[in-house]
């Protein structure tokens, strides 16, 4: 067994809950040889403790919640992610290692697809940002979409920046479903903010219903949420009208601060998916996977990675499409080492002109699900994730047998199982109770019951 010392009871639960392997808090009444290893600080341990991995100088605790609630800037690298895997490279040396992966059985890694909904159609704007899209049309000498847009703002031409059909028949195509987060009231700004940045729809509730029933899933698209309970309570009710409960967030311009998690989290918004850059694509977090805040009870944080305007916009990025596949590519390839998940935002009017980036989505969508992966709504990563946190796992290996415990183990309907990953050479397996692949140096399981066993050869 893993024992751990260390202050901070929310640092350390978190970061196992990312790792997802068995541990327990230290007991010093116990003879430190009962632990196969210890982490924790040297000076916290007396001088006849067993195997230690010592973290005074470098705190693995503290990095990783550090990333998860502070995040850092234009960070190109799932930081959390690393600095788990030298942790579980270490601990190899101590004790068999046996984790649940943050990979669903038959796929390679997660992608969540999301929509945040600013805009429905061009005769909702005003003057002046139908004037700014129009302008950007002739920086990019596309005068015929300049002329449509001007010509639908009165009525004239079929509405361009209404993309929900669209949306549908993309989806469709590519066999995916997908989140669209909804500002909840119209003409409302937000506390302090420009007028400009007011949603101007109303909520409309056939189209709501109908992508419900199409299999997509609706959220809040936060104006007030991130600062005022008051007003995050209002934006919550308006949207679980159609969602019930399974209320996820995403705030407007990815507006935030230091209380948000636990405004959004007394409230009862089951997850928030705001965490990411306006001005760059990557890891805020520094992670891939979703993860519980400080100081809140529920709320999960599904972190964003990749998001159009960022890549693609003035004055963000500005990438020309080869290289800002190479960026994307780059967060894939880590999807692909690590597991995890990835969230893109593609706006619900990315497909109109003049963006027209429909077929770098196409792109993304495609690519991931020729790699193998789960692409789908937010709510059912989050759901995913949550099973696999509320699993405590416990190892014994007793006559050259592993018998591995999954307390709390469920099975969603729609969600995809979790795999059990056991550190062991593949040829010192006699037998597994259950579906399994061997691969390298260890064997997955596929987890569909609370209790796995494993026999190995004699000479493990
Ligand atoms: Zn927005």
């Amino acid at each position: 067994m893993i024992g751990v010392r260390y202050p901070d009871e929310y640092a350390v639960k978190e970061t196992f809950q990312l790792l997802k392997i068995p541990w327990e808090w230290y007991d010093p009444s116990k003879d430190c040889d009962d632990y196969e290893v210890l982490i924790g600080k040297k000076e916290d341990f007396s001088s006849k403790d067993g195997n230690l991995i010592d973290i005074s100088k470098d705190d693995i605790f503290k990095k990783v919640t550090d990333l998860l609630n502070c995040g850092k800037p234009h960070n190109s690298a799932p930081l959390c992610e690393k600095y788990l895997n030298e942790l579980k490279n270490k601990l190899k040396q101590f004790t068999t290692l046996v984790e649940i992966p943050p990979i669903p059985w038959d796929y390679s890694y997660i992608v969540a697809l999301t929509h945040d909904v600013d805009v429905t159609s061009v005769r909702e704007r005003s003057w002046l940002s139908i004037g700014y899209a129009i302008y950007n049309c002739i920086l990019d000498l596309n005068f015929v979409d300049g002329a449509r847009i001007f010509l639908a703002k009165f009525g004239l031409l079929k509405d361009p920046w209404n993309k929900f059909e669209e949306w549908i028949k993309i989806e469709s195509e590519l066999g995916v479903r997908s989140t669209f987060y909804f500002i909840p009231f119209k003409d409302i700004p937000g506390i302090d903010s420009p007028k400009i940045i007011a949603g101007k729809y109303e909520l409309d509730k056939d189209l709501i219903n109908r992508l419900i029933k199409d299999g997509f899933e609706v959220g809040v698209h936060g104006i007030d949420n991130w600062r005022d309970q008051k007003r995050a309570r209002e934006e919550f009710k308006k949207l679980s009208e159609f969602t019930n409960l399974d209320v996820g967030n995403r705030t407007h311009f990815l507006l935030r601060n230091e209380d948000t998690w636990k405004i959004l989290d007394a409230c009862g918004y089951m997850y928030d998916s705001t965490f990411g850059y306006n001005d760059d694509v990557g890891f805020r977090a520094g992670t891939l996977q979703v993860y519980k805040p400080k100081e809140v009870e529920n709320l999960l944080e599904l972190p964003l990675h990749i998001q159009d305007g960022a890549l693609f916009m003035r004055p963000c990025l500005k990438l020309p499409e080869d290289e800002a596949k190479d960026r994307c590519d780059e967060i894939f390839d880590f999807a692909n080492e690590f597991g995890g998940v990835i969230t893109l935002l593609w706006h619900q009017m990315s497909l109109a002109v003049p963006h027209d980036w429909g077929n770098f989505y196409r792109y993304l969508v495609r690519k991931a699900s020729k790699e193998g992966a789960w692409v789908t709504r937010a709510v059912d990563v989050v759901k995913w994730f949550e099973v696999r946190r509320n699993v405590r796992l416990d190892c014994t290996e007793k006559d050259n047998k592993l018998r591995i415990r999954l307390d709390g183990f469920k099975i969603l309907e729609d969600i995809p199982a979790m795999r059990l990953r056991i550190y062991v050479d593949p040829e010192k397996i006699r037998g597994v109770d259950g579906k399994y692949i061997a691969k390298g140096d260890h064997v997955d399981v596929m987890c569909d019951k609370g209790e796995i066993m494993v026999a190995l050869d004699e000479s493990f």
